[in-house]
Parts: C-alpha cells; sequence; structure tokens
C-alpha cells in the first residue's frame, strides 16, 4: 500500500542524529523522498543506504546550514535531484549551555548562526521553490527552552524563543502562497544534543534533570510527532506541537 506521502519530496536538517534521523526514517518510510542535510558525511550516507535499503527514495548533502550558500545549495538539490520539494525540517540545532558572565562567546555564535540563521538561510530558499509548487509545510524545530527561559540557558533560549517568533511571522506571511508552518517544541529528548556541553555544572545540572524527570522521550517520538503534522490534510495548519516527557514539570 502506497504510505501517505508518496510522490513527496522533504529536505531535513540535522539528520545525522537524533530527531533528525528519526524523522528521515519515518518520512522516508512514509514513501516521501528525502533531502538529509548535516556536517557529518559518513553518517549522511549510512542513513540514506539505509532508507534506500527499504525501498525508499534518499539524497545525502553534506551541509553546513549555517554557511548561506551551503544552506540554499542543499535546499536547490533538494528540490533538482528530487523533483521539488514539499516538505522542509529545519531541525539542525545545537545546545551550549552555561552562565551569560564569562561564557565563551563562540558558543553564542555558533547557535546563533546554526539554531536561527541557519533555519531561516533554508526557509528563505525554499519559499520561492515551493511556491513553484503549489505549496509546501516547513516544520521548525524549537524547544520547551522557546517557551520558557531558565538560568544557564539565555542564549539557546534566546535562540529558540526567536524560531517561535520568525515561525509565526512567516505562517501569517506564507498562507497565501498555501505555504504552511508548524512548530515543534520538545521537552528533554535522549539525543546527542546534551553530550556537547563540557562545563561540569551544565553537565550535573543537566543529568539531575534528567534523573527528576525519569523516562525522557526517544527521538522516534518527535519524529511521529512530525509526520503527523504533515500528513494533515491540506485545510489543516498544525501550528504548534509541545510535548514533554510526562515526568518533565517545565
Ligand atoms: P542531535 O545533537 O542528535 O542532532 C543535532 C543535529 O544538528 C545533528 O544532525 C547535527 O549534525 C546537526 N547540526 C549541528 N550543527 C549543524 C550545522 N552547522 N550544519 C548542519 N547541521 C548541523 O540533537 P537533537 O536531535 O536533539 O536536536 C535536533 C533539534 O531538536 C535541535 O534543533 C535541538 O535544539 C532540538 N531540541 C532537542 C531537544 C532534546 O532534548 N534533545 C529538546 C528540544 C529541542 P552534524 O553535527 O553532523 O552537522
Amino acid at each position: 500500500m502506497a504510505g501517505p506521502l508518496e510522490g513527496r519530496t522533504a529536505a531535513i536538517s540535522g539528520a545525522t542524529s537524533g530527531i533528525g534521523e528519526a524523522t528521515a526514517v519515518a518520512l522516508g518510510g512514509a514513501g516521501a523522498a528525502v533531502a538529509l542535510a548535516g556536517r557529518r558525511k559518513d553518517r549522511l550516507e549510512e542513513l540514506a543506504g539505509r532508507i534506500e535499503g527499504e525501498g525508499g527514495r534518499a539524497l545525502a548533502v553534506p551541509t553546513d546550514v549555517s554557511d548561506e550558500e551551503q544552506a540554499r545549495a542543499f535546499v536547490q538539490r533538494a528540490h533538482d535531484e528530487l523533483d521539488g520539494i514539499d516538505i522542509l525540517v529545519n531541525n539542525a540545532g545545537v545546545m551550549l549551555l552555561g552562565p551569560v558572565t564569562g561564557a565563551p562567546t563562540d558558543d553564542w555564535r555558533t547557535m546563533i548562526n546554526v539554531n536561527l540563521l541557519g533555519l531561516m538561510y533554508c526557509t528563505h530558499a525554499t519559499i520561492p521553490l515551493m511556491g513553484e509548487g503549489g505549496g509546501g509545510h516547513i516544520v521548525n524545530v524549537s524547544s520547551t527552552a522557546g517557551r520558557h527561559a531558565n538560568l544557564g540557558a539565555a542564549v539557546y533560549n534566546a535562540t529558540k524563543f526567536g524560531v517561535h517568533a520568525f515561525s509565526e511571522a512567516l505562517r501569517q506571511e506564507v498562507l497565501h502562497a498555501k505555504i504552511r508552518v508548524t512548530i515543534l517544541a520538545p521537552g528533554f529528548v535522549a539525543t546527542e544534543l546534551q553530550g556537547h556541553n563540557t562545563n561540569e555544572m551544565v553537565v550535573q545540572a543537566t543529568e539531575k534533570f534528567r534523573e527528576q524527570i525519569g523516562e525522557v522521550l526517544e527521538a522516534s517520538d518527535m519524529a511521529d510527532a512530525i509526520l503527523w503534522a504533515v500528513t494533515r490534510p491540506p485545510r489543516v495548519n498544525v501550528n504548534e506541537i509541545l510535548v514533554r516527557p510526562t515526568g518533565q514539570q517545565r
């Protein structure tokens, strides 16, 4: 039986691990041709091989989304080589936590360049291509950190609050072009994201937070939410999905 996304193309950033990888598997399994972006070429190629091995269609495009030219080239290749672009999942992200005072400001630039500008570059390149195709769906992965600010997460919070603001203004702008915009705001998901922090206080606080939650979300839970949003009938625009582990308070 044909999957619900048969004949559609999805471009997914941050597909080398975690939520992006699970989303590629889910959308590919639902019949979409998937274009995969991330910096780790070996992981992208392994994933593309896995999806194709299961009868899907996948294109690995090694990409640093913080580089505007690379971000644009990713979207363009997805469109040109997979016959259009119907879905864009802006998922690539980094979370480098710690106090503002004394922070390495390179970490701020990394987060702003990937979480905000990378998402904006991919979106900017995609809108005219979706317009040509008669519409589409953009899913922007934010976070509960885009809803509530917390000590130690100021710049990550700023990027994710930014994703919310950008997405809502974008939704109002592109609805006439039949482009839907969905924000996915996950709580704690077991992925590589937290592992990039080296500040000992952050590592301990993250571990404690995780213990308080108990069972955290899995990447496939987020992929399920994205698959659900992009398979609603055209009249339905799921503006936002907020998903926390059952044990997470905030
Ligand atoms: P992972 O660390 O597993 O995945 C992050 C992905 O982003 C990787 O594929 C990584 O690929 C990619 N990425 C990072 N920098 C770049 C870059 N410059 N160019 C292209 N790709 C890049 O974490 P998650 O799956 O958890 O994160 C996915 C999204 O979910 C992020 O936006 C994150 O903020 C958000 N999120 C995660 C939560 C969690 O608890 N895990 C909670 C709330 C939101 P590579 O390194 O190969 O480039």
